[in-house]
């Protein structure tokens, strides 16, 4: 199951209550974000050109925990950075944990072996540990540029599951990646590692990534991920998104932005208007909905996101539009369940 049914019925009665209660505009993940500070340095990453007074700065937690409470998101994906690198990275996993908050925690795992005495992670229902792998050993060595990095965090996701814990991975995709790359990567991850779920994303386009020269267009996006889950692929993956959101992906499907739904809350407050661009940044969610000119952003709108089909802008109308027809719902509880 890639989606725990517990979590599928938490998130289908946090919608429909904000549905009754007329509230437009809601987050479903908080993107949150305690440090920028990581122990890699990827081509494709736009977190870690900060400079060095913030690369040093962790967030509180009860700040972070704060945050997330305030927007009232039913789920949380901490990244950075490396949340390993923050020394409180397990209290404040306990903490959203306690209060029913569905955490994920995005690592590139090189430091979860070295640095796991330091920590007092329990395995919850509500707790998952997300493990970054973009292909195959030497696909996902390069991407991170650095050798080795593979089969530390494939050891990492064995280490992670014989502990009891959920894990699941989070591979980015680019326009170096053919079809068959991203198809040995995930068969790999599915059939032999058996990982729980499996997060698939285009290559987010970063203004501040050093590497402008990889990131896929829309098109190329869309013929990527049809020919990959071509062949029955599709379905036999433990993928991590709604059926609609995948439909997206391979062009079947066309959707308007709702970056509310998946914001950014970082160690600069929360970005607008998504995790991708930051024309500014506010202190709480609510003034993130009512100072952020919705309407301005989305392809066709932007040119910024002309090329953009990522998760944080289009799973949350995906989502939406799966609650708001009898046929969706079915066919999301039939394929992600
Ligand atoms: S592991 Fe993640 S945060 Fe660290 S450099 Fe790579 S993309 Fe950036
Ligand atoms: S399309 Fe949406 S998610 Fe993508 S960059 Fe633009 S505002 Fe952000």
């Amino acid at each position: 199951m890639a989606i725990p049914m517990r979590q599928a019925a938490r998130v289908s009665s946090y919608m429909l209550q904000n549905k009754i209660k007329g509230r437009k505009k809601f987050p479903l993940i908080v993107e949150l974000e305690p440090l920028f500070a990581c122990n890699l340095a990827c081509n494709g990453c736009g977190k870690i050109q900060h400079p060095h007074e913030v690369l040093k700065q962790r967030m509180p937690v009860e700040q972070a925990v704060n945050a997330v409470l305030e927007s009232g998101a039913p789920m949380v994906s901490i990244a950075g950075g490396e949340p390993l690198m923050h020394p409180q990275i397990d209290v404040m996993v306990a903490e959203l944990v306690k209060r029913k908050k569905f955490v994920y925690l995005c690592t590139n795992a090189e430091l979860v072996e070295k640095f796991w005495d330091k920590f007092d992670f329990k395995p919850s229902p509500y707790f998952s540990f997300a493990v970054h792998i973009d292909g195959l050993r030497e696909r996902h060595d390069a991407s991170v540029d650095k050798d080795g990095v593979f089969d530390i965090a494939i050891s990492a996701i064995k280490f992670l599951k014989s502990k009891g814990f959920r894990v699941t991975t989070n591979s980015t995709f680019f326009n170096t990646d053919t079809p068959q790359t991203i198809i040995d990567v995930l068969n790999f991850l599915n059939d032999e590692v058996k990982v729980d779920s499996m997060m698939i994303s285009p290559a987010y386009a970063y203004e501040k990534a050093p590497d402008q020269d990889h990131f896929l267009g829309v098109t190329e996006t869309r013929e990527l991920f049809r020919k990959a889950f071509a062949g029955g692929n599709r379905k036999r993956w433990r993928l991590n998104h709604s059926p609609l959101f995948l439909d997206f992906l391979e062009g079947k499907a066309d959707f308007e932005c709702t970056a509310w739904g998946i914001p950014s809350y970082s160690l600069k407050g929360w970005q607008k208007p998504c995790y991708l661009m930051a024309d500014g940044y506010v202190e709480t969610y609510r003034e993130l909905i009512e100072t952020t000119d919705w309407d301005k952003y989305g392809r066709g709108k932007d040119p910024r996101c002309n090329n953009c089909m990522a998760h944080c802008g289009y799973e949350p109308t995906a989502v939406l539009a799966t609650m708001g027809s009898l046929k969706e719902g079915l066919r999301a509880m039939r394929e992600q369940g």
